[in-house]
């Protein structure tokens, strides 16, 4: 595959990596690794998010009548490059920006759209996913969480679990039952929630390392307003499946974050002395980053069949199971190496790395999609 880049493009890198430069701190570089964000930590990530918004670097591939830059599949390509291996850390509403804005520019109402989307991307707003329930994860269809038509409102009752940003969140694109009888996949709704009103409960979930990213949240009665509907009612699994996702260079996140991780680790190790010229960790070192290597031609694929038309979603699957096992493999060796130690962040990955191969899909539903899509064996 040849990925040289035309003129143009260089162009942009250079303009972007300027403004990195000299808008990218320190400490925000060094925020990006401290996962467990306190309240000044989250409050100096809302501020460069609202930055970048301004200057129109926050959400290159949105068009630009929502204040992105319309940016082609190579732009977008550089841009993750960049922006990773500058360090410069997520958008707060990194589900809300890639999953969330682009159903409510496809479904949403004008007053929605206006509304909404500019509030997040400066992270004026914090939005929250609300798909997953206690019984409800992988088969996402099996969802239990009600709403019932009453008057001008939709009643709702139920649970959901894993909230990532619950316990922070202004905003809820929550998926509910809105026809129970019904086939599965066509009783469920998507509704747009405003997590002030009455009758909402969010009880952050505290992890081993210490840290609350998500939450529960529980609806006792909760009356949602009917105009917050996205989409069609009891349409919601087609707003949740068929949204066309205006990042279509994602999976270069995945190879360039770990090049990045990769490259931390080795500083880590040199700066402790720890490395050495001891032969197994060379060797899982080296193994590492062939596996990365690999890892970015995977992702290559993916977007090769953006450019030109192939099934994208099926080599992102197989890409993002060997993103997981990567990473938790380098977080095992890491600790091995140096415990605790290394600027203090990869005992947290080791633990967090656990869920590498489950959020945003388990490993073994990829491999499921990978089987059919790009190997094209039997469903059953
Ligand atoms: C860090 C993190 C953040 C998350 N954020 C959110 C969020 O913001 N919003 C939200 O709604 N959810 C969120 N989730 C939940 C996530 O989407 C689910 O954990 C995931 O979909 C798996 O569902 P489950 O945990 O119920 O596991 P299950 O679906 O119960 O799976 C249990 C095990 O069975 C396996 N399995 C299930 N079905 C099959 C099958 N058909 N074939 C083979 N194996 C199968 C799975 O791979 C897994 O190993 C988050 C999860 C994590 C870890």
């Amino acid at each position: 595959m040849d990925f040289s880049y035309p003129p143009e493009l260089e162009q942009f890198r250079i303009e972007l990596r300027e403004w990195l430069s000299e808008n990218l701190t320190d400490e925000l570089v060094a925020a990006r690794r401290n996962l467990g964000r306190d309240d000044a930590t989250f409050e100096m990530m809302r501020a460069w998010n609202a930055t970048m918004a301004d200057e129109g670097w926050a959400a290159v591939s949105w068009p630009r009548e929502y204040g992105g830059r319309g940016a082609t599949v190579l732009e977008q390509l550089v841009y993750t490059e960049e922006t990773t291996r500058a360090r410069a850390p997520m958008p707060l509403n990194v589900i809300g920006m890639n999953n969330i804005a682009p159903a409510i520019m496809q479904y949403g109402t004008e007053d929605q759209k206006k509304t909404l989307l500019r509030r997040m991307m400066r992270a004026d707003d914090i939005w929250c996913q609300g798909m997953s329930e206690p019984e409800a994860g992988s088969d996402l269809a099996s969802l239990r969480t009600r709403a019932v038509r009453d008057g001008d409102d939709f009643v709702v009752n139920g649970q959901k679990i894993w909230t990532s940003l619950g316990h922070r969140a202004n905003w809820c694109q929550l998926y509910v039952r809105t026809d129970p009888d019904a086939p599965k996949h066509k009783g469920i709704s998507c509704l747009i929630v405003d997590m002030s009103l009455p009758g909402i409960e969010v009880r952050p979930l505290v992890t081993l390392n210490g840290d609350a990213d998500f939450a529960e949240v529980f609806f006792h009665d909760v009356r949602v307003p009917a105009d917050a509907l996205l989409g069609p009612l009891n349409g919601g699994w087609q707003v949740a499946t068929t949204t066309l996702s205006h990042e279509r260079a994602g999976a270069a996140r995945l190879y360039a974050e770990m090049q990045a991780r990769l490259e931390e680790l080795v500083d880590d190790m040199a700066a402790q002395a720890e490395a050495g010229d001891d032969p197994v960790t060379l060797r899982r070192l080296g193994e590492i980053a062939l596996r990365i290597k690999y890892l970015e031609v995977l992702c290559q694929r993916s977007i090769s069949a953006t450019l030109h038309g192939g099934d994208a979603f099926g080599s992102a699957s197989l890409a993002k199971t060997v993103w997981g096992e990567i990473g938790q493999d380098m977080a095992a060796l890491a600790f091995d190496v140096l415990g605790s130690r290394g600027a203090g962040a990869w005992a947290n990955y080791r633990l967090t790395s656990r869920s590498l191969t489950i959020a945003g899909g388990t490993s073994q539903i990829n491999k499921n999609i990978t089987a059919q899509r790009v190997l094209g064996l039997p469903r059953k």
